[in-house]
């Protein structure tokens, strides 16, 4: 009998090249949503809403954890903005180690390993200490190199795509360094020394 793995979705970009990747290698797979680091809210609804259109496109059984928990990640990442995301990484591969325990499911793992956008050397640190933590394994694999295959699988589906990382911060990170070219000076960078967050 395949193994059971709960992957928790970032994004249905970084999921799609991921969830085949998992399935090929006969993993009996259920994809999980739990991103309270995706602000605004509407930003949030939008990225769900594409994860879901490719599940009924591609059959793909997922779960949704219904809450927001906003304000328990904002309360954990401005403590110490620089260390963000592993306070961002720790809390969704907690819950989704969680509910993969809960589920009796052998493995569990994320499509963030997908993403060359992100902190990657901490997401199997982060994974590891779930996997002691909650006595559930953590499946990891760098699949950084398949992230063009992921994106070309969902470029046809015409899917929402993200423009930031997720949360309010990175949104801010992102108009102040790449702002739109018809800005009239709105996004004038701001002086980089009297910020906290992590480059
Ligand atoms: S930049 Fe991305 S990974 Fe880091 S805290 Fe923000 S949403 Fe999470």
């Amino acid at each position: 009998m395949s193994e059971k793995l709960l992957l928790h979705a970032c994004c249905c970009h970084c999921a799609a090249y991921t969830i085949q990747h998992w399935k090929d290698l006969g993993y009996d797979l259920t994809v999980f949503w739990y991103n309270p680091n995706i602000h605004p809210y509407t930003e949030h609804q939008q990225r769900l809403v594409a994860l879901r259109k490719m599940s009924e496109i591609q059959g793909f059984k997922l779960i949704e954890n219904p809450n927001y928990d906003m304000v328990d990640f904002l309360k954990l990442v401005t403590e110490k903005p620089e260390n963000r995301c592993y306070y961002c990484f720790t809390m969704r591969l907690q819950e989704t180690a969680r509910m993969a325990r809960e589920m009796n499911m052998g493995v569990f793992s994320t499509s963030l390993l997908i993403s060359p956008l992100q902190k990657h050397d901490l997401l199997p640190l982060v994974g590891k200490e779930q996997e002691q933590k909650q006595n559930v394994n953590f499946l990891y694999e760098d699949l950084r190199k398949h992230y063009s295959d992921s994106r070309r699988i969902t470029k046809p589906l015409g899917l929402y795509t993200q423009k930031y990382c997720g949360c309010i911060l990175s949104e801010y990170e992102r108009y102040r360094d790449f702002p739109p070219k018809d800005d009239d000076g709105l996004y004038a960078p701001a002086p980089r020394e009297n910020l906290y967050f992590c480059d």
